[in-house]
């Protein structure tokens, strides 16, 4: 399987240097070539399969031989260690939680397979990798929780001081060892220039190797392809018609759904769920595609103007508009809603929803018919966000375990300005250590 980049078709890389590289050297994502379909006797098993057999049957055509079939096994036994249940809602709707990883949010799942299967690329070199990652808040912490520990790779987290949340920078500043935390006096922009320009800079090249874990990694994308067979092999009436409820931001989580519904997932439409950062929903409505800044809510981690996954689910539908709109309808949720829905749900059903998770439920609850059956996915844990979710349903939320782990560590970070000399010489200095 060649993996092509989406400006253009003919840019064509095996999966290990595409993983490597992250992005396509002309800026595109890259896109597997063809969308391998799975065999009649896979979804005759389906319902008996576990997760990590499901993963490897789902993620063979992609990675194998360059990956070897028991290397592969190997590292989704590792990667996939937490379980992802599908539990019943309320009438017709069933919520699959993603977020019973080490961070809390269903990026875990792709960030554990990434840093896995990038170890296992870069084994043979003589140096040590660097990945860097600027985040807003939750992509700090499942990377630094992915790779943490994992032979060969540091990892340098950025973040804009003062403005990510208590319970997001403990994730990534109390791990230690092969992690470190840089906080930066300017904003989430200015990190992700930093990143931008270390790798354009030839004198840190030439002495460090650096890759990124951006979310546009496809290694991040194709294992969350995974869950949605998950989902499907969960539910218990099979005879209905199903329909998937994706909150979105950066729209990789729908784009993998999209995957799974071309390799033959039985589902019959997708509905791409938004806070006001409405893009998408107003594209499927009126066919302009207007990306702007994008607007703070409560659902802050898909705050996204300009989602750069959504060139790839034009790419899976030949561009199309028609044809994506047979599949994917939009649907928009502001805060009052948001607000409005965690306190309804509660209230009826005892079931505590987190605000991205909220956008996904009431997306579904507008627009399910009867005759249908939803699926929503819930994307982080309540816990994650306690001072909206507390407020609405009147109560304290519990803390699982993995977040309170990191509750009681001290935070180590060390600070820099947004010039980029700065973390130059950070990484440069670091390396001597
Ligand atoms: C990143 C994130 C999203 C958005 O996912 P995309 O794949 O970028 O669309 C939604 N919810 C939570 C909690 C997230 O962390």
């Amino acid at each position: 399987m060649k993996f092509y980049s989406t400006n253009n078709k003919e840019l064509q890389l095996n999966i290990k240097d595409a993983v490597i590289k992250g992005l396509a050297s002309d800026n595109g994502l890259f896109m597997p070539e063809y969308i391998p379909q799975l065999p009649e006797s896979f979804f005759k098993e389906l319902d008996n399969m576990t997760f990590t057999e499901i993963a490897f049957e789902v993620l063979k055509p992609y990675f194998s031989p360059v990956v070897p079939e028991n290397k592969l096994q190997e590292i989704i036994d590792d990667a996939f260690n937490f379980d992802i249940p599908l539990k019943h809602v309320d009438g017709n709707i069933n919520v699959l939680e993603l977020f019973h990883g080490p961070t809390s949010a269903f990026k875990d799942v792709g960030a554990r397979f990434l840093a896995r299967v990038l170890s296992w690329f870069v084994k043979d070199m003589d140096q040590e990798v660097y990945v860097l990652a600027a985040t807003s808040g939750d992509t700090g912490g499942a990377v630094a929780n992915g790779f943490v520990d994992v032979p060969g790779i540091k990892v340098v987290v950025l973040y804009p001081s003062g403005m990510v949340s208590d319970r997001q920078e403990r994730q990534f500043t109390t791990l230690g060892r092969n992690i470190s935390a840089l906080e930066v006096k300017g904003t989430f922009d200015d990190c992700q220039r930093l990143v931008k320009t270390a790798f354009l800079d030839k004198e840190l090249n030439d002495k460090l190797f650096l890759t990124s874990a951006n979310s546009i990694n496809i290694a991040r994308l194709l294992p969350q392809v995974v869950y949605y067979f998950y989902a499907y092999a969960q539910l218990e009436d099979k005879n209905k018609d199903v329909v998937i409820s994706v909150p979105s931001g950066n729209f990789g989580n729908l784009t993998a759904g999209l995957i799974a519904y071309k390799m033959g997932l039985p589902v019959k439409r997708f509905i791409a769920a938004t806070n006001i950062n409405d893009v998408v929903p107003e594209f499927l409505n009126t066919g302009e595609y207007n990306p702007r800044t994008s607007v703070q809510t409560l659902a802050n981690a898909m705050d996204v103007g300009d989602p750069s996954n959504f060139v790839r689910v034009l790419e899976l539908f030949n561009k199309q508009l028609e044809d994506i709109k047979d599949s994917i309808s939009g649907y928009v949720v502001d805060d009052k809603q948001i607000r409005k829905t965690i306190k309804e749900v509660f209230d009826k059903t005892g079931y505590v929803l987190d605000p991205h998770g909220a956008c996904g439920y009431e997306a579904l609850k507008d627009q399910l018919n009867d005759d249908e059956q939803g699926i929503f996915l819930a994307t982080a844990h309540p816990a994650k966000f306690p001072d909206v979710v507390e407020e609405e349903i009147g109560s304290e939320v519990d803390m699982p375990d993995t977040m309170k782990q990191f509750m009681d560590k001290p935070k180590i970070k060390s600070e820099i300005s947004s010039e980029f000399i700065d973390f130059k010489r950070y990484l440069l200095n670091n390396d001597q250590q």
